[in-house]
């Protein structure tokens, strides 16, 4: 059946139009549920935030993580590194706090380390969404990287509480439920290394 325009002021949106800006804009993007995010229950709460808004799944699934694969996930590059130490050092100095590392790369491979770790806990579902201005409106869904500066109606904002300086002194990574890819050139990467492309629908 032909869906009903929809009206909005004096233009009339088709469902025709809608899919050619469907078309034109679609982006493919990757989402990791953590493990923490599984063990709270919360794979359908996440799944269905990002659904309600329009995205499709093209590729899911469950799985345990081995060594090599977390490695690969989590890579330590100059930019990442430098980026991370200035994120984590800014944080703690407006908590009137003294940021004790010096050196951002050692900073970036202690962090790898224990995502690596965090990745490994347990169970965690990997998605691959598709959809108009798909990364960037994840990542905005998303929230702050940091649970306690993540807005309210985030999913880090609503589902969990954590801070940089509590994660760092029980060396551990933030908990914050969910990763998603930050840029087209990062989801490319994380979708080829999590997916076969036989693994991933039209
Ligand atoms: P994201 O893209 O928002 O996930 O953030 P990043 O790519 O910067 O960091 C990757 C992951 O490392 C985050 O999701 C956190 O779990 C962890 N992390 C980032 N910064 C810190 C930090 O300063 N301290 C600790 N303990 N963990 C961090």
């Amino acid at each position: 059946m032909q869906k009903k325009p929809i009206k909005i002021g004096q233009e009339s949106y088709s469902h025709q139009m809608e899919q050619e800006i469907y078309q034109k804009m679609k982006e493919r993007t990757f989402v990791l549920i953590k493990h923490d995010g599984v063990a709270k229950g919360l794979i359908g709460e996440i799944i269905s935030r990002f659904e309600r808004i329009g995205l499709k799944i093209v590729g899911l699934k469950m799985l345990l993580v081995d060594e090599e694969l977390a490695k690969n996930h989590y890579k330590v590059t100059k930019e990442w590194a430098t980026n991370l130490f200035d994120k984590s050092k800014k944080a703690a100095e407006k908590n009137g706090k003294k940021f004790p590392f010096k050196d951002s790369i050692e900073y970036g491979k202690m962090i790898q380390v224990w995502n690596q770790e965090y990745l490994r806990e347990g169970p965690i579902v990997a998605i691959v969404f598709e959809g108009p201005h798909a990364v960037e409106i994840i990542r905005k869904m998303v929230g702050h990287t940091e649970p306690r500066q993540a807005l309210p109606g985030t999913i880090r904002g609503d589902y969990i509480i954590d801070s940089y300086d509590f994660a760092d002194r029980h060396k551990r990574s933030i908990r914050n439920l969910i990763h998603a890819s930050e840029n087209l050139q990062e989801a490319d990467r994380e979708i080829g290394l999590w997916f076969k492309k036989e693994e991933l629908v039209h």
